[in-house]
């Protein structure tokens, strides 16, 4: 008999968990996922908020295809004129405004972080480097080093000296930011922690203690940007701007790519003394910038962001339950917090049974995440609401 599909993946597949969740799908659309069995899934975490326009978007589909028959891979990152990357680029930097109109692209979320850190270290001339507790930036070693989870750092010592970490909405610790910091980064909302949001103006505290420093205020977006929070941009909603900006996951419509994006006066820091401050061989690739294009434009063009706050006030009501101790909502970013991981687990083996797919955090086991694909529709909001409480009426 033939070696079934599940057991290849156990066998050549590097396995980082015991319990991988193990679903085969066969295809993806919108918001519905179908697997080997024909089974028919309703995606609430979007590949862990990169779905945002859904699964298979046909103009997404159709840019690839335009770009793929023009041209893929040409050179390393920053020396060709590549017309998507140009586009992208301008189309981020009208978006982004001034001071954030200048893009280093990358190919994932840790390596904007790792771009983002070396930006900061080197046109300040400083070496602390900031971060939060409970806080995901990413998995290679200059991420790892300013997470806020010992137990992921661990194994993986030594890590960059010069990190301190403080905890967020902890007005009072914003005095360990001095004029030895080089960067403070941030998630405006906190991700892997959970979906923590900014209480009593914590961000607008933050910008200021940075700038009675001189320290560079980096905001990782990567999982709050295009959309998520009913915002372009999660600056926009909450009136702060950061120095940096780094981007990923919702940016290239389900292709990978991700960015760094300064002024152009902090970015020439890379071009002097060493020249090539950072390299990348497949940064900005073009069939996934032409991806982020089309991407963007139908995030634009429609009113699906404006919708997020209504349909995520929806879910928060819908989701109402004697069980859920807390609904955390800020837009698209949704948490039921449960009392334990057991009872997080028999909630989302009720749902995967029942055709809905949903998943816990990182740095919060007692939190069921929800982050669909924004084009999700109130019917469909609601059939995922009675599948979630009918998960809960188990416990
Ligand atoms: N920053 C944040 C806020 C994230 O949520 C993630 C991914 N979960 C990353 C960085 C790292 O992105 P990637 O997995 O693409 O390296």
């Amino acid at each position: 008999m033939a070696i079934s599909q599940r057991q290849l993946f156990l066998n050549h597949l590097a396995q980082t968990t015991d319990f991988p969740m193990g679903l085969e799908i066969v295809k993806a659309e919108g918001v519905h996922m179908t697997d080997s069995n024909g089974k028919d899934y309703l995606d609430l975490i979007s590949g862990i908020s990169v779905s945002n326009i859904g699964h298979r978007n046909p103009q997404v589909v159709q840019a690839i295809k335009d770009q793929v028959d023009q041209y893929m891979h040409l050179m390393v990152y920053g020396e060709y004129i590549q017309s998507p990357q140009v586009v992208l680029a301008k189309k981020l930097a009208e978006q982004l405004g001034e001071g954030l109109d200048n893009v280093y692209f990358v190919g994932s979320g840790s390596e904007a972080t790792e771009g983002a850190m070396k930006l900061a270290k080197r046109s300040s001339g400083r070496q602390e480097i900031i971060s939060f507790n409970n806080a995901y930036h990413g998995s290679t070693q200059g991420a790892l080093s300013i997470i806020g989870d010992e137990d992921f750092r661990r194994g993986y010592r030594p890590l960059l000296p010069g990190i301190r970490r403080i905890n967020f909405n902890s007005k009072e610790e914003l005095e360990q930011i001095t004029n030895s910091t080089a960067a403070v980064i941030v998630e405006p909302v906190q991700g892997e922690a959970g979906y923590i949001s900014p209480k009593d103006n914590y961000l607008q505290a933050l910008r200021k203690r940075c700038n009675e420093v001189g320290a560079l205020l980096i905001f990782d977006e990567i999982q709050t940007g295009f959309g998520r929070t009913g915002k372009l941009f999660a600056f926009q909603k909450f009136g702060v701007k950061p120095d940096i900006i780094t981007l990923a996951k919702g940016m290239g419509g389900g292709m990978p790519i991700g960015a760094f994006i300064a002024s152009k006066e902090l970015m020439n820091a890379f071009k002097n003394n060493p020249l090539l401050g950072h390299i990348t061989t497949f940064g900005g690739h073009p069939v996934s910038c032409a991806a982020a294009i089309a991407s963007l434009d139908f995030l634009l063009e429609g009113d699906l962001i404006k919708q997020v706050d209504a349909k995520s006030k929806r879910f928060a009501k819908n989701l109402q339950h004697p069980k859920a101790l807390e609904i955390r909502a800020e837009g698209f970013l949704l948490a039921i917090q449960l009392k334990s991981f057991d009872e997080v687990q028999k909630v989302l083996e009720y749902c995967l049974e029942n055709g809905v797919i949903s998943d816990w955090f990182l740095f919060n086991d007692s939190s069921i995440r929800i982050s669909p694909p924004l084009i999700i529709t109130n019917e469909q909001i609601d059939f995922a609401c009675e599948v979630l409480r009918k998960g809960m009426d188990l416990l």
